[in-house]
């Protein structure tokens, strides 16, 4: 008996070692901006007694057992409906009868939320949902990421040290890992600091959402490929297909969608706005109007047909089947630990930039996923038990209506011109630097030099001023501020924008001039963008999502105080007896069983934020 348990410490202590060497050493290197040093304080573990520093370096590996208490939840369940704005709910609610209609009745409905900061784009959006910190804090500030030393951009999860894994024919690309996200995810933690491995499987039609929802390391992160036609996942995860997944795929092929027909689920009646309208971006052969046919150019699965599939409500409905498999395969949430499941819906997404919010596509896909997730819920509660697991739903971001859409109404909205501000800034250096091309590039609001060229204009006064200028006088820009303007910030103003400039800034990933247009300004690559939408501002239609908990320990109700998305993994944290290092946000107290604090107590983090 002594020599079984023995033998059973030796094991949990290899097995903790290997879960927290990958995880210590990417936290431990050096951040471009150093956290505060309560927060360095708060990231250890409050299960574990820390030794002095000299003997931490040598003592033997202490296993961070705990025995998990006893009404924690077996599941947690995160789902993100990629795009989805908090006004859908209310304005498109009224018709949901199923899954999503059960979440607005039986959970807890928080109606103010909203994304602090500014560029509300998908990889920042999912890294804030899933480790509850800010893109100043988390470093993922973009979907792309650009490294200043090498010159390019890459992917936000790409890590070329790292292979792609095929469910099809071998594919070539970089590998992902969360390399760059700066803290650990709720799942992360959750193998961490739980005593029992916990399953953690995270399913999305994206890269960068699966792999970030995730962290970094996973039983199953899963998405669609669609230049190889098939799911995939990378060798930071497995180094071979999953036979569950492979057999779900075998079992649900895509192309058995070829030919199919999407058209309105409900009434047409019950549909708000035209269902043609100006500015709406048709993929494909696809029409402004329903009905539209799951087909490409040929009379085959051919590339366009993918596309298009991935752009339905078909796709998220595949997801939510694949969620419903790998929750009987791993047996999610029927086993000794708390296990992870997250899910990033990615069709409204795709949808949304295409037809814009106020189109019947968009109406219709949130229609279907209410049924979508009714599928998954009934799933959830027979496999699981409605008592035993905990769901949270949001949104990554919202959409900009379409420019053309709000020019119409009579409102200012349109598309600066990426290449003519450009222009504007390489004409005004002009007199100091001399003519020349001194942009590199932009991404959302993130603008960058040449190389030098930063450091030249910071060394001369009056050429910074005549670059910063040149932006700021630009139509359909709000504010420039210069990435030293942002540096010597506080977080503590009133002014909303430099807020939230400031809650998205981290030095060596942000811009050297930080750009923001006007409400329903968008910026443009070519003037032959007249159609379609996007997000990334700090605009309320851009940062404003649903948010909702549901399950073990949640009391259900509307609420209206002001939360974040990043509210959520504190929440989840707290609910499964383990906490977060960096978090930003804060636990949702108002919202658990068994307390009845009023909660948005406004802590120095909360102004920040708020
Ligand atoms: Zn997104």
């Amino acid at each position: 008996m002594k020599r079984l348990s023995a033998f059973a410490y030796i094991v949990l202590a290899v097995m903790l070692i290997i879960v927290a060497v990958p995880l210590a050493a990417p936290l431990g290197a050096p951040l471009a901006s150093p956290p505060p040093a309560s927060r360095a304080a708060r990231s250890v573990a409050p299960t574990v007694q820390a030794p002095p520093p000299t003997a931490r370096a040598f003592a033997p590996a202490v296993p961070r057992v705990r025995p998990i208490p006893r009404r924690t939840p077996k599941l947690v369940v995160i789902l993100v409906v990629d795009q989805m704005r908090a006004d859908y709910v209310e304005k498109f609610g009224q018709h949901w009868t199923a899954g999503l209609r059960h979440l607005m009745d039986e959970g807890a409905w928080f109606r103010e939320a909203a994304y602090p900061f500014m560029t509300t784009v998908t990889c920042v959006g999912h890294s804030t949902i899933v480790t509850g910190s800010l893109p100043r804090t988390h470093g993922i500030v973009g979907n792309d990421l650009f490294d200043r030393e090498a010159g390019k951009a890459a992917n936000c999860v790409a890590d070329s040290e790292k292979t792609l894994v095929s469910y099809g024919e071998p594919a070539k690309g970089t590998g992902t890992s969360t390399k760059n996200l700066r803290v650990p995810t709720l799942g992360d933690e959750l193998r961490a600091q739980l005593g029992v491995p916990p399953r953690i499987v995270s399913l999305s039609l994206k890269d960068y959402t699966a792999t970030t929802m995730a962290g970094r390391r996973a039983d199953a992160v899963v998405w669609m490929n669609l230049t190889a036609k098939t799911l995939m996942t990378s060798s930071a995860y497995t180094s071979a297909p999953l036979p569950f997944i492979a057999g779900f795929l075998k079992a649900h092929p895509i192309e058995a969608d070829f030919g199919k027909t999407w058209s309105r689920l409900l009434p047409e009646s019950t549909y708000l706005y035209a269902d043609d309208a100006e500015g709406e971006r048709t993929p494909g052969k696809w029409t402004r109007t329903f009905p539209h046919v799951l087909k490409g150019a040929v009379e085959q699965p051919d590339a366009d047909f993918y596309s298009v599939w991935d752009e339905s409500p078909f796709s998220d409905a595949f997801l939510g089947q694949m969620a419903e498999a790998s929750i009987d395969a791993l047996k999610l949430g029927q086993g000794p630990s708390i296990d992870y499941l997250a899910i990033s819906f990615s069709a409204l997404d795709l949808v949304g930039h295409d037809y814009g919010p106020r189109s019947h596509e968009v109406q219709d896909v949130l229609a279907r996923l209410d049924r979508t997730l009714e599928s998954l819920l009934a799933h959830l509660d027979r496999s699981v038990g409605r008592d035993n697991y905990v769901l949270a739903l949001t949104g990554d971001h919202g959409v900009s209506p379409v420019p053309e859409q709000m020019a119409a109404l009579g409102l200012n909205g349109g598309r600066v011109l990426t290449t003519e501000l450009t222009a504007r800034i390489d004409k005004a250096l002009e007199p100091f630097l001399g003519p020349g091309k001194k942009v590199l590039r932009n991404a959302y609001e993130d603008w960058f030099f040449e190389r030098g060229v930063y450091d030249k204009l910071r060394a001369n006064s009056e050429a910074m001023r005549a670059a910063l200028e040149a932006a700021r006088s630009m139509p359909g820009i709000a504010r420039v501020f210069s990435a030293d303007e942002l540096r010597d910030a506080h977080g503590t103003s009133d002014d909303l924008l430099e807020r939230a400039a400031l809650a998205n800034f981290f030095p060596s990933r942000s811009g050297d001039f930080i750009v923001i247009p006007r409400p329903y300004y968008q910026f443009a690559s070519s003037a032959a963008r007249t159609s379609g939408t996007t997000h990334g501002s700090p605009y309320w239609y851009d940062r404003r999502v649903p948010v909702f908990l549901m399950g073990q320990g949640i009391k259900k109700g509307q609420y209206l105080a002001p939360v974040t998305p990043l509210d959520i993994a504190p929440t989840l944290a707290f609910l499964c007896g383990i906490t977060l290092p960096a978090a930003d946000g804060r636990i949702l107290n108002e919202v658990l069983v068994g307390t009845n604090a009023e909660g948005s107590v406004l802590t120095q983090r909360g102004r920040f934020l708020r």
